[in-house]
């Protein structure tokens, strides 16, 4: 039953990643206890078990991007709260479907005793996800109870606003309407704090791409990312998580199983590497460092050994050769706006 829109299409591969978190959750590879909360009720009928491989990419996947996103989120701690600035950036997650990162690390950074300091978490997707994410989100305590104060359904159910957290629906093909959602102050407002636009752009702001740009075509993702180096303040970064090397016989097969399921993929037509995964941060102004990773290369040489040694214990792994196969083929790449001594990746990935 593949859906005919390719827009839907697209849409669906967040069900994919929401079921792989989930089963990822449920087996004790990740501490996410709020996947389950955004499952639909047949999700929820048919909980599913994924494979030992997928579990283990996703936990992969997931411990990188996590640590990329606390770098910066941590970099903002030093120096900025002794000064009474400890809310001192912000978080713009593009595609960000179902992800429950912002209340995962809500409850880590809760657990540590540490100090929020993003000023604003806001996600974009597409109305219909924003909109079923808006409801979950507003409906559920363990979820709302994160969002620091007053929570309202905006824009007819399908986004929403917080203190803490906003979601925002757009096409990302579409930059200009999103840019001015996100950068304007609203044109009515009856308090003062709804003043402010979503975003400040003088404020130092992560630019989370987590498996979208390879469902854009390239003009757009170039738009996307000069835009982003151009509005926001130094010490700005970005990072993605994207396949890459799809022109490799096992590349093939991935794609022609996304084809399968009538996918296009306009942005991996230029058959990324891990060397244009950077470049293309480079060439569109994130002029500060930058890198690439494979996921392979990240668990192997990254991931601690006691954080490996864990997972392992979790479901017996038989397929390690293609458990690599696979992970040799998705990259976590970041790029530094600027330098402002701080970077991210800093530490040599
Ligand atoms: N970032 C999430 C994660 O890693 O779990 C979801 C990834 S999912 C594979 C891709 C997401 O990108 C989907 O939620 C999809 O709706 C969104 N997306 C793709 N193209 C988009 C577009 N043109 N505008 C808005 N969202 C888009």
């Amino acid at each position: 039953n593949a859906p005919t829109n390719p827009d839907a299409a697209v849409r669906g591969t967040d069900s994919d990643a929401l079921l792989s978190r989930h089963s990822a959750a449920s087996l004790g590879y990740l501490d996410d206890p709020f996947s389950a909360l955004f499952l639909s009720p047949a999700q929820r009928r048919t909980p599913e078990r994924r494979p030992p491989l997928i579990n283990i990419g996703t936990h992969a996947r997931t411990w990188a991007v996590d640590e990329l996103v606390e770098q910066f989120l941590l970099q903002r701690e030093v120096g900025d709260s002794s000064s009474g600035r400890a809310k001192a950036c912000q978080v713009l997650s593009l595609g960000a479907g179902t992800d429950t990162r912002f209340w995962r690390l809500r409850k880590k950074w809760e657990a540590e005793g540490r100090e929020w300091t993003c000023r604003k978490w806001v996600e974009v997707d597409f109305p219909e996800a924003t909109g079923s994410k808006a409801r979950a989100v507003s409906g559920k305590a363990e979820l709302k109870s994160r969002l620091g104060g007053d929570v309202k359904i905006e824009q007819g159910g399908l986004g929403l606003s917080s203190p803490l957290y906003a979601l925002l629906p757009g096409d990302l093909r579409h930059l200009d309407a999103l840019s001015t959602s996100l950068l304007s102050p609203p044109a009515y407002s009856t308090t003062s704090a709804s003043i402010e636009p979503i975003l400040l752009p003088s404020l130092p702001t992560l630019l989370l791409l987590e498996c979208v740009l390879v469902y854009l075509p390239p003009p757009d993702t170039d738009t996307i990312l000069r835009w982003f180096a151009s509005n926001f303040a130094p010490g700005s970064a970005v990072v993605s998580y994207d396949p890459f090397g799809l022109d490799d016989s096992f590349g093939k097969v991935m794609r022609r199983n996304l084809a399968l399921r009538s996918l296009t993929l306009p942005g991996a037509d230029s058959t990324p590497t891990l060397a244009s995964l950077t470049s293309r941060l480079q060439n569109n102004g994130i002029t500060g460092s930058t890198g690439s990773m494979s996921v392979r290369e990240i668990r192997d040489e990254v991931v601690p050994v006691e954080e490996k040694e864990r997972v392992s214990k979790l479901e017996n792994l038989d397929e390690v050769e293609e458990l690599n196969l696979v992970l040799e083929h998705y990259a976590v790449t970041w790029g530094n706006v600027g330098e402002d001594g701080r970077g991210i990746g800093s530490k040599g990935w």
